[in-house]
């Protein structure tokens, strides 16, 4: 069956045609280590995970590769202000190295909670210097570098079709490399392959190369793992949407200019998650963790469900009060199916007729490049229908969810026990004294917040006690 995926490189929907028949080669940009993923980052995970998952559904075999930036990456992505690991670094008094274990560890604990699947393969930039090294020195050979002031720049001009992925004005391409203009730049969009004139004296991370000791820029990374791991060709490319302009359109020049031919097929990308009319940005240090959404009484599959309403290439408005919609929804969405799996019969028999007609439907919803809410539109459908038995209705809600992966048949066990009972004394010690205090507005906003968490406040002579609802 066709799959439609809308490329964002000649932006419009296009069927998908592998390289290798039920095949995909899928890359993926990984997080920058520096600092806990915000919810718009998961955003995008998010995506790619039912992306990945849909062509699964869809019996195809996915080689997902992911990179963890772990060095060169500075605060903006065109070559300018600090180092993020530095900076991160700095800020907790700990080891770059350290600094980068601890978040990637934090990250993937992040997606394991939202049921992000691990990619076939995780590479750490600071684990294949060798292969960028390489790969400049390609570049450097067919003469699209050059050296200024010890650093090795990628001269764009001598790319014809950079600017085909943003199809920017020359002023919006610009924008990003204003910030901080570096004279050492032919063109202010040129962007560095091999730093060894660090602005950074005391710079940790460094490695020898044949320009000198130093470290490799941002981009290059994506570029190299790639080629190592999926080979001269891909056929998806994913991101988020803030990485068109600069790292995607670089990664495009440096790799198809290496190869001499087209790199990828197919780009997609996640829009932005938008909070209080802005995009949520790591770099400005005010943003959502997916720990405090968990703080504020949610799940972590809320927030999963949360992002499958919409479609990935729409931009989404987050608040707790619309957080909190999709979570009720969500919840009744399971208290139906519990009741239906509560109905099965073992003796029904399965009409794989009926089962196959669904499955197609879904099918259908998932392969016009995600319709996710569709998909759930069919999923009420199958709940609702008389003319499916129970058994055939669960059969369909474990095949679905598969995709959806917000483990639908299973009971809350948050509802019966795993409740993090340290969270609750907590917040019911800071209600104490915000009652004490006379805060009645902070008293009843954790109320709300306990309420989310199917926890009731029981008042008794020794204090206040607490049960599940
Ligand atoms: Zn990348």
């Amino acid at each position: 069956m066709s799959f439609y995926v809308y490329n964002s490189y000649g932006k419009k929907k296009e069927e998908f045609v592998p390289l290798k028949k039920n095949h995909v080669g899928l890359y993926t940009c990984g997080p920058t280590v520096y600092n806990y993923a915000h919810i718009g980052n998961l955003r995008t995970y998010i995506f790619e995970d039912v992306l990945k998952k849909s062509f699964e559904h869809l019996d195809y075999d996915v080689k997902h590769v992911m990179n963890i930036t772990d060095v060169g990456h500075l605060q903006s992505d065109a070559d300018a202000g600090e180092d993020k690991m530095e900076l991160g670094a700095k800020r907790e008094n700990k080891t770059v190295w350290e600094i980068a274990k601890y978040y990637e560890d934090a990250f993937f604990n992040d997606c394991d909670k939202l049921n992000i699947k691990r990619p076939s393969i995780v590479c750490r930039a600071t684990e294949h210097i060798k292969e960028m090294i390489e790969l400049i020195k390609v570049l450097e050979k067919k003469g699209y570098t050059y050296i200024s002031n010890g650093n090795v720049y990628f001269e764009i001009d001598k790319f014809k079709d950079y600017n085909k992925l943003a199809n920017l004005s020359m002023e919006e391409l610009e924008a990003g490399s204003r910030v901080e203009l570096d004279e050492n730049k032919k063109n202010p969009l040129d962007f560095v392959l091999w730093f060894t004139n660090s602005k950074f004296k005391n710079q940790i991370m460094q490695w020898d190369s044949p320009w000198g000791r130093g470290f490799p820029g941002w981009h290059l990374e994506c570029s190299a793992m790639s080629l190592k791991y999926l080979g001269e060709r891909i056929d998806i490319h994913c991101g988020g949407i803030d990485h068109i302009p600069v790292h995607h359109t670089n990664e495009i020049a440096q790799s198809e200019a290496a190869l001499g031919h087209k790199w990828v097929n197919y780009w997609m990308h996640g829009e932005f998650l938008v909070v209080d009319g802005g995009k949520m940005s790591k770099s400005s240090g005010d943003f959502l963790t997916l720990s405090r959404i968990i703080e504020e009484g949610f799940k972590p599959l809320d927030y999963r469900y949360f992002c499958l309403q919409s479609r990935y290439r729409k931009q989404l408005i987050f608040s707790f009060d619309a957080l909190n919609d999709a979570a009720v929804s969500l919840k009744k969405l399971k208290s139906k199916i519990a009741a239906v799996a509560e109905s099965v019969n073992e003796k029904d028999i399965l009409d794989m007729g009926k089962i196959r007609n669904y499955k197609e439907k879904f099918a259908d919803q998932i392969s016009d490049d995600l319709n996710m809410p569709n998909a759930f539109t069919v999923l009420s459908d199958v709940i609702k229908d008389s003319e499916l038995n129970a058994k055939e209705k669960i059969a369909l809600v474990f095949d679905f969810d598969k995709v959806f992966s917000l483990n639908l048949l299973e009971k809350d066990a948050e509802n019966l026990s795993g409740v993090d009972e340290e969270l609750v004394e907590r917040l019911i010690a800071e209600r104490n004294e915000a009652r004490s205090s006379k805060n009645w507005a902070k008293a009843d906003e954790i109320r709300d917040k306990l309420n989310h968490m199917n926890i009731e406040l029981v008042d008794t002579k020794e204090g206040v006690s607490w049960k599940l609802k």
